[in-house]
């Protein structure tokens, strides 16, 4: 990385920081507890038709519970996708309906695309879902403010291998440089196959340093997803620590 992106990248993480601090994580969660024991895998951008299946199948063979963010046209193309995902105990949030720039999307209607998204997908599972996470991260102090008063609570991440944009070695060499540590909420793309290709040894690494994956479910208070993801993992999780017609077309890095 280069200095500039560096410094960006710290003033970034402070603001986080204190955002996080001044309003608690039930508004704006961005890492978990450093006492959790545990770090929280997110996808976002799904579901995907063919990526999507494949990552819950390694998942459920690992008994690892994830959180994924949904884009709201593609959850009404892919439905069967989305009831799996809720069924094996994965915790979902919403990714606006359309994932467009967020330079071209005004907050109040971001508001409206997040209030599409949340009655397709309680239609879909009847499960509501609170948990928002912008396209490309982007926000703006309207936005945040519009989000707060229609009761989201606003999900970031303190880490980001850029898995949309590389390829498994680099995502699997990101992962062997940067061990993931108590508390880390991790960002990568369920519409991509990295993740899936280096999830077994990244999962082995973080169980042997003694750590386990939580949900945003634990880390925001939030209920927990039914145990019906039992069925499909198999027995008891191990382990969970409490704590416009316009395509979608936007599938770039997030910021980091
Ligand atoms: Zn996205």
């Amino acid at each position: 990385m280069l200095a500039n992106e560096v410094e960006s990248s710290r003033w970034k993480k402070f603001l986080k920081s204190v955002l996080a601090g001044a309003v608690g994580p039930g508004r704006f969660l961005w890492r978990g507890p450093l006492s959790s024991q545990a770090i929280c895998l997110t996808f976002d951008d799904g579901p995907d038709p063919t990526d999507t299946p494949r990552l819950l199948d390694v998942l459920g063979k690992y008994q690892v519970r994830a959180s994924f963010f949904l884009i709201g046209a593609r959850a009404a193309q892919h439905p069967n996708v989305v009831r799996r995902l809720v069924d094996a105990g994965h915790v979902i949030g919403n990714h606006s309906y359309w994932h467009n720039s967020p330079a071209k999307v005004s907050a109040r209607a971001l508001v409206e695309e997040v209030r599409q998204t949340r009655e397709l997908l309680a239609d879909l599972t009847g499960k509501a879902t609170n948990l928002f996470r912008p396209p490309f991260g982007a926000l703006t102090i309207a936005k945040l403010a519009s989000l707060w008063r229609a009761g989201q609570t606003v999900v970031h991440w303190n880490r980001n291998p850029g898995d949309a944009c590389s390829s498994a070695g680099m995502l699997d060499e990101w992962f062997r440089d940067r061990p993931p540590q108590t508390g880390d909420l991790v960002l990568l793309h369920d519409n991509h196959p990295h993740a899936r290709i280096v999830l077994p040894s990244v999962i082995e690494s973080v169980r042997g340093r003694g750590l386990e994956f939580a949900t945003l479910a634990e880390w925001t208070g939030l209920p927990m997803p039914e145990a019906c993801g039992k069925r499909e993992i198999g027995g008891d999780l191990p382990r969970m620590r409490s704590t416009s017609g316009e395509e979608v077309r936007e599938r770039g890095r997030e910021p980091r």
